[in-house]
């Protein structure tokens, strides 16, 4: 619906002469998915919203040729008491800082003169031009920018880890195989600015010394594969990926690998394990990646967000950096805020920014006056996080002090009509169905839940039964060999934490 609402337009503005001062630009996701198909008027920043192909003639008639905006149309923030406002101030965008989405929905992503036109490739011209790679990983590591991907390690660490071994071939990967479900943030940036992350691989090539690099995308994501290809297409052609960039000795290449939808494939090892044409399951890690990684020589993973963050920092410094955030987590992040909240798309905060801000705020707060109940961060491994944590900051420790994480960034709100151990049930069912096999914690442990929570959730349970979910909980968290199954209890503690009540009225029924 959306390509043909912009094909009709640009054929209406130029049917109507207007096509010599009005451009109709493709971009990618504007982030207010709820509103869609979106159409935004600049220089004003009017917002249409829910567009559909019978309104494009009003909209080129009334707006575009006399001047009068087509209230009907507005997006219902924009227009209060019968005052239009822009895009920008309203609540939803308001209270965003866009860093690693800052030209998504602006530029057109199959354009790179519109990236360089923002300042694209300065950041590289002036990481292989001006500054030797130890000034390079300085200024990350000054940074402090940390993954985005979950685990928020230090970047410019991880860099110059791989920096400092000597080898014959190192390489870069972009992890973009994000599998939560409902998380769309990377597909989001590719889609919308793959330039940005092609430009920060480039430069972690030349601070580390590789001269290969890889993305590795979902193949699900048809149109961010088609939009790196042509990114990667144009960049060589304008000299700024290949030999000799900027005319200096660096050389970098990137290539496309696309996945088969396997969650596990996210996690760094298997993703390198699936490079090399072997099935992708995790490595038992007796060496860093950044040692010992894609074909056993030094590799950066870092993912699609994180090398989002890296171009900006180059450009407008560390200080401006530090500023967003807070001390130990500086910059944003961006989550994909869905379930039960008006407002359901991306949203990029500040780190530190609190849960009640993101959802009643920004996100609208919870549909036909419901009352809400929790929120789960971090994708199917993540926590349930109750009303009384609302005010916390959202940074990388504190979403961990209530055993939750901040993951690669989904957010699900859930209302009072949300069964808890239900929620659990779902997302364990995910994990299991995603298990690779390889270890038997997480093979048999989660099935084992899984199983037992089935029996609580149809009324069959016994208060032993949470016991043994307890248990196996930590037995699983403690002895599997990957991510995925050391965090897959993750719901089941922090409902049987927080909501411990739900399981035992479950339990009750029964009685
Ligand atoms: Fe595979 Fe699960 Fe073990 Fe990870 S924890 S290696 S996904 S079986």
């Amino acid at each position: 619906e959306g390509d043909k609402i912009r094909e009709l337009l640009a054929e209406k503005v130029k049917e109507k002469g207007l096509d010599g001062h009005i451009k109709v630009i493709l971009t990618g996701c504007f982030g207010l998915c709820e509103s869609g198909p979106n159409i935004v008027i600049y220089p004003e920043g009017i917002f249409y919203s829910h567009v559909k192909l019978e309104d494009v003639n009003e909209i080129v008639e009334e707006h575009l040729q006399k001047g009068h905006v087509v209230k009907r149309l507005l997006f219902k923030e924009s227009y209060v008491d019968g005052v239009i406002k822009p895009v920008n101030e309203i609540n939803f965008y308001k209270k965003q800082t866009r860093v690693a989405l800052r030209n998504c929905g602006l530029i057109n992503p199959e354009n790179i003169d519109e990236y360089i036109a923002l300042d694209g490739y300065q950041a590289l011209s002036k990481a292989v031009t001006e500054m030797t790679q130890q000034e390079v990983i300085d200024l990350v590591k000054t940074s402090n920018l940390r993954g985005r991907g979950g685990a928020g390690f230090p970047t410019g660490k991880k860099w110059e880890t791989a920096f400092k071994y000597s080898a014959d071939q190192k390489y870069v990967i972009c992890n973009a195989d994000e599998g939560d479900p409902g998380a769309f943030m990377d597909r989001s940036i590719l889609e919308g600015d793959p330039h940005s992350v092609l430009e920060a691989m480039a430069i972690c090539g030349y601070a580390i010394g590789a001269n290969q690099g890889y993305v590795y995308v979902r193949a699900e994501y048809p149109i961010a594969v088609h939009r790196l290809e042509v990114a990667i297409e144009q960049a060589k052609e304008k000299g700024l990926l290949g030999k000799n960039i900027f005319g200096t000795d660096f050389n970098f290449d990137i290539e496309l690998r696309l996945g088969a939808g396997a969650f596990v494939c996210g996690e760094g090892t298997a993703l390198m394990e699936s490079i090399e044409g072997k099935r992708g399951m995790p490595r038992v890690k007796i060496h860093r990646t950044s040692h010992k990684g894609l074909w056993g020589k030094p590799t950066i993973i870092n993912n699609v967000e994180t090398f989002a963050n890296i171009p900006v920092i180059f450009q407008k410094g560390v200080d401006w950096f530090r500023s967003i955030g807070t001390k130990d987590s500086p910059g944003t992040k961006v989550f994909a805020l869905g379930g039960k909240v008006k407002n359901t798309g991306l949203v990029e905060i500040p780190m530190g920014v609190t849960l009640r801000d993101i959802i009643f705020d920004i996100g609208g707060g919870i549909p036909n006056d419901k009352k809400f109940k929790a929120v789960q961060t971090g994708g199917p491994s993540g926590g349930c996080i109750p009303e009384k944590y609302l005010d916390i900051s959202v940074d990388f420790e504190s979403l961990a002090e209530l055993g939750s994480i901040m993951g690669s960034g989904g957010m699900v709100v859930m209302d009072e009509d949300n069964c808890m151990v239900d929620i659990a049930r779902f997302f364990l069912d995910f994990t299991v169905e995603e298990s690779c096999g390889k270890c038997t914690p997480c093979r048999e442990g989660t099935k084992r839940m899984l199983e037992t929570l089935e029996r609580i959730t149809k009324g069959e349970g016994t208060l032993e039964n949470i016991d043994t979910l307890e248990s196996l909980s930590g037995t699983i968290t403690i002895a599997s060999l990957c991510g995925l199954g050391q965090t897959a209890a993750n719901p089941v503690i922090s409902t049987l934490k927080y909501f411990r009540d739900e399981y035992e009225a479950h339990v009750n029924e029964k009685r």
